[in-house]
């Protein structure tokens, strides 16, 4: 059997990540969460006194880091052999990643990652640009979306889960300000992929989401 590409594409906040993994597990395919990457990049940028601005450096940055993933369940992120899963949840890690991300020799180095891992197996990936350029030609493509106040909500929710303290008006400012930044930057834009299937979450529950999106894939393949 040929292997299967579902590409989940969507701003910040809108279940991607919850979605996508119990997605992958029901069928059986990889997951790959792309923004974890990004967040890695902007992570070991940081933790090595990388400015934000300087793009060469982080170019050089993305090219010589190892970013590995533990299928478990919640999936764990290594950089560099070492366990970042938690370092790398953080809102400003958020923020860095959405700076970082808009660096084109950054995204050159994820894609060409994401290209080889989606060659070997059937997989469910995640992320902005995942229909539009890592694989404009997958098998399935969706755009889940939802409103600000609803995807702050889940976001707050997920923090405060995690011990995190966290204040709703900050979260909706902070979603709305990288929500911009990802639909506006230059090199692939956060935007619907032709022939996506657009997915608005808002008043539907996550499980109600998974259970679409599965049997939209089996009626598919
Ligand atoms: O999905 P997550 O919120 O963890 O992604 C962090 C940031 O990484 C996003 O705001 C976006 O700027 C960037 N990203 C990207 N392309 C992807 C996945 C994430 O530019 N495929």
């Amino acid at each position: 059997m040929t292997n299967i590409r579902v590409a989940i594409d969507g701003p910040a906040g809108a279940g991607k990540s919850t979605v996508s993994r119990e997605v992958a597990r029901q069928l059986g395919f990889v997951y790959l969460d792309s923004g974890a990457m990004y967040r890695a990049v902007a992570y070991a940028a940081l933790s090595t006194g990388i400015a934000l601005s300087d793009a060469d450096a982080l170019t050089g940055i993305a090219n010589e880091i190892q970013i590995a993933f533990d299928q478990s369940v919640p999936p764990t992120v290594f950089l560099n052999g070492s366990d970042v899963t938690t370092n790398i949840r953080t809102p400003e890690i958020g923020t860095a990643a959405s700076i970082v991300s808009q660096v084109p020799g950054v995204r050159v180095a994820m894609v060409r990652q994401q290209q080889s891992l989606g060659a070997v197996d059937s997989i469910v990936m995640e992320g902005r640009d995942i229909g539009t350029v890592v694989f404009p030609d997958a098998e399935i493509k969706i755009y889940l979306t939802a409103s600000v106040s609803e995807r702050a909500k889940r976001r707050a929710g997920e923090l405060s889960a995690a011990g995190q303290v966290v204040n709703l008006d900050d979260m909706e400012c902070q979603i709305s300000e990288r929500d911009y930044r990802d639909m506006h930057r230059d090199d692939s834009p956060l935007c619907v992929a032709a022939g996506a299937w657009e997915l608005n979450t808002d008043g539907i529950s996550i499980d109600d989401v998974i259970a679409m999106i599965v049997s939209h894939v089996r009626s598919r393949s």
